[in-house]
């Protein structure tokens, strides 16, 4: 299959029905990478971020963060002052001493990330190097790596994937080449725990999770391992794994009744399972997902839903809607489209379907105005304006803090974008 580029304003170029994909640059409206950590140090329960960046970085954090940097979380920023841009202090000494007092203060710390951000790199701070230096002075107690969450290099759910790209070289190599799964991207707890039940069920193992809930657990590699990608917006560690002998199993991603049995049988297709056994492990999740579904299919079938780009969910989320809950997509935009990895999901949707790539948002506004989708899902710095016009929205950023993955909280997910129409409805009479 191609991928036909058009015009974002002329929806209907693509032809023969394939999705038209075009991509836009101008003025965006998107998180910088550095919010992936208010889900990462979640996840990493013994991990620490430290970014190393502005006043502007920490404020960015607070306010991603919400309530819950009132909870002692394991995540700071290391302002860099006037004097270290002067050329003053020696920001490398300053950041030495910071580490030092921090890893003092915080013994159950086990890892240790310096985030790059736009001033760090903008003043071409070397993050590599004190990552090293420091990590000879504070192993065996602790691990210091580094990647970059800045804007200038990483949108929103990319910081993730910098992330994560970090950590591969830190896996331990795979004693044998005995096959291996991987699944790799943060899920919530609940949704991991109800993943391992459904491998072990169909007999796949050992199954391993990136990132693992401890820096101390990390999953093995090598050339037996096979990954499977939870989230769609891992190209780079994805690459890094490839490197290292690992292997892609494509599918699309676990969302809804069905990406969640198409993500499943991907695996069990590459292991071997037989269709009675996989039918067995996944036959009465899915039903469940679907009556949970079908309830919520009434409230949405036919009403149209246009994506703004935030996190590389929107195509399988789309996917989502169009197939399971039958609305309509009008235009999915995606900060960036990873043609190999999207192509299973972009094969799923409906035909002509318009996917924009990059970002002009007042040329993106305009067409949202003259289109007036029933359901705009955006960003927090779009919704009110737009609903101020009429337009109902629904906030993207939830749907990346929330357990949207897998067939228990496949009706969780349908409720997140009923619920803004609900209330709309309410507010009417
Ligand atoms: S990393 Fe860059 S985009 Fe992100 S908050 Fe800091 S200055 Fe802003």
């Amino acid at each position: 299959m191609t991928l036909a580029a058009a015009s974002p304003a002329s929806p209907g170029a693509a032809g023969c029905g394939e999705p038209a994909v075009a991509k836009e640059r101008g003025q965006r409206e998107v998180f910088c990478g550095l919010t992936g950590i208010v889900w990462l140090h979640r996840k990493i329960q013994d991990a620490f971020f430290l970014v190393v960046g502005s006043r502007t970085c920490a404020h960015l954090l607070q306010s991603a963060a919400g309530v819950m940097i009132f909870a002692e979380p394991r995540f700071a920023t290391a302002i860099i002052e006037e004097r270290d841009l002067a050329g003053l202090a020696d920001a490398n000494e300053a950041l030495e001493q910071i580490v030092g007092t921090l890893l003092a203060r915080r013994p159950d710390i086990r890892m240790l990330f310096l985030v790059g951000s736009c001033p760090s790199e903008v003043i071409k701070l070397d993050l590599a190097e004190a990552a090293r230096r420091l990590t000879r002075r504070h192993l065996p107690q602790v691990r210091v790596l580094h990647y970059s969450g800045s804007g200038i290099e990483t949108t929103f759910t990319e910081g993730e994937d910098a992330c994560l790209a970090a950590l591969v070289p830190e896996l331990p190599a795979a004693r044998d080449d005995a096959p291996a799964l991987m699944v790799v991207g943060a899920l919530a707890e609940v949704v991991e725990d109800q993943f391992r039940r459904l491998f072990a069920a169909m007999g796949i193992g050992p199954v391993g999770f990136l990132p693992p809930r401890l820096s101390t657990d990390l999953p093995a590699v090598g050339p037996g391992t096979r990954f499977l990608m939870a989230q769609p917006f891992l190209a780079g560690t994805a690459r890094a794994l490839e490197a290292r002998g690992a292997r892609l199993v494509p599918a699309p991603f676990p969302l809804g009744a069905e990406g969640t049995t198409l993500w499943l049988r991907a695996a069990a297709d590459d292991w071997g399972v037989t269709p009675r056994a996989f039918h067995e492990a996944t036959a009465f999740g899915e039903q469940r997902a679907r009556r949970a579904l079908s309830a919520r299919r009434e409230r949405l079938h036919g009403l149209r839903v246009g994506f703004f780009p935030d996190s590389q969910l929107e195509v399988p989320l789309a996917r989502f809607l169009a197939r399971e809950l039958g609305m309509v997509p009008t235009e999915i935009g995606t900060p960036y489209l990873h043609r190999d990895h999207m192509a299973p999901e972009v094969a799923l949707l409906p035909p002509g379907t318009r996917i924009v790539e990059g970002q002009h948002v007042e040329n993106q506004l305009d067409r949202f105005r003259a289109e007036r989708p029933d359901l705009t899902v955006c960003g927090l710095g779009l919704a009110n304006p737009l609903e101020a016009e009429g337009l109902a929205t629904k906030w993207s950023i939830e749907l990346v803090f929330s357990p949207i993955q897998g067939y228990e909280q496949a009706g969780d997910l349908a409720e997140l974008f009923v619920r803004p129409l609900a209330r709309r409805a309410r507010l009417e009479v």
